[in-house]
């Protein structure tokens, strides 16, 4: 099994070279069919290598809910049989919307029903469990119940790829299996190829997400070749069960991520800005979409 990763490990530095990808394209493309919806960046807890940013850079970013039913109205105008939407953050329970923002999603349930829809929490403290007690019917729990700041399953998210001359000819492009096996991303800030990325535009400020739910045929490739640099994930490219890799026991931060995050801690001081206007400003970029209201007729039976 060992073996069988160490061989996955040379393949993948092989294979997200720029002359590799010239010749077959990108390992990993963004899902069509999964999405991950990241609604606040609001999280009890300060977990170390954070993917979301939110022990580095801790915001109270929420999504309108306004972009919630957008997203639904697009997506049934548009005809996106989802299998998965996972609704996640941040700890999403501590979105002051939560319960308003599953019902919404569960109108595109009653359209689609083979559609899963799962709430991902963190199940920590009291608070959070007395909310996931109000859960509607209709949505799947994926609770990590996690006791603590400390993860050592998690990988070093702050170790950027572009740091690092090993990884001179990637073509970022390439992304990982996250964007593919996990889903493409809605977050506060617009679509993305993974919800990761998303987190990392929050902090570089490129505003990279789209207002509308991409095309089909669209990979979002900028984005991916843009983001993707940043991202400790882009290193190994796919999963590796916990038994086969070191506890991750600190928080490691490569030179472009402490500037990052120096950056961002400034910037948000000098606009002194309070979250809720922050919010607000990051969401006056989208421009609504008409909610479509759901016909009896588009009902599956
Ligand atoms: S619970 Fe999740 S979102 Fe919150 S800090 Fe930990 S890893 Fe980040
Ligand atoms: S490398 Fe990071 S940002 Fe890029 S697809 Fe993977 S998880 Fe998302």
């Amino acid at each position: 099994m060992r073996f069988w990763y160490r061989v996955r490990a040379g393949y993948r530095h092989l294979r997200v070279l720029r002359a590799v990808t010239r010749v077959f394209g990108a390992q990993y493309v963004r899902s069509r069919d999964r999405i991950e919806i990241d609604i606040t960046y609001a999280c009890n807890l300060r977990c170390l290598n954070c993917n979301r940013s939110i022990t580095q850079a801790p915001d109270k970013m929420h999504m309108s809910r306004a972009m919630i039913q957008d997203f639904v109205a697009e997506s049934i105008a548009r005809g996106k049989r989802w299998s998965t939407i996972r609704i996640l953050g941040g700890e999403p329970t501590m979105h002051p919307e939560c319960i308003r923002i599953l019902e919404d999603v569960l109108q595109y349930k009653r359209w689609h029903p083979a559609c899963q829809v799962q709430l991902v929490t963190n199940g920590n403290g009291k608070g959070v469990q007395a909310m996931l007690k109000k859960i509607p019917s209709g949505i799947e729990i994926e609770n990590s119940a996690k006791t603590g700041n400390l993860q050592p399953s998690f990988g070093p998210f702050n170790l950027a790829p572009a740091d690092d001359p090993a990884y001179r000819h990637a073509d970022y492009r390439n992304g990982c299996a996250v964007m593919s096996e996990c889903g493409m991303a809605l977050t506060p800030l617009g679509y993305y190829p993974c919800a990761v990325a998303g987190g990392i535009d929050r902090i570089e400020g490129n505003r990279l997400g789209h207002a509308h739910l991409p095309a089909d045929d669209d990979d979002m490739l900028e984005a991916a070749e843009r983001l993707c640099r940043l991202c400790g994930h882009f290193r190994e490219g796919h999963f590796i069960p916990e038994h086969l890799r070191p506890p991750t026991l600190e928080q490691k931060l490569s030179p472009t991520w402490v500037g990052l995050y120096q950056r961002w801690r400034e910037d948000k001081k000098a606009r002194r800005m309070d979250d809720a206007s922050r919010q607000t400003e990051y969401q006056l970029r989208f421009q609504r979409m008409p909610v479509a209201p759901v016909r009896e007729q588009e009902v599956e039976s």
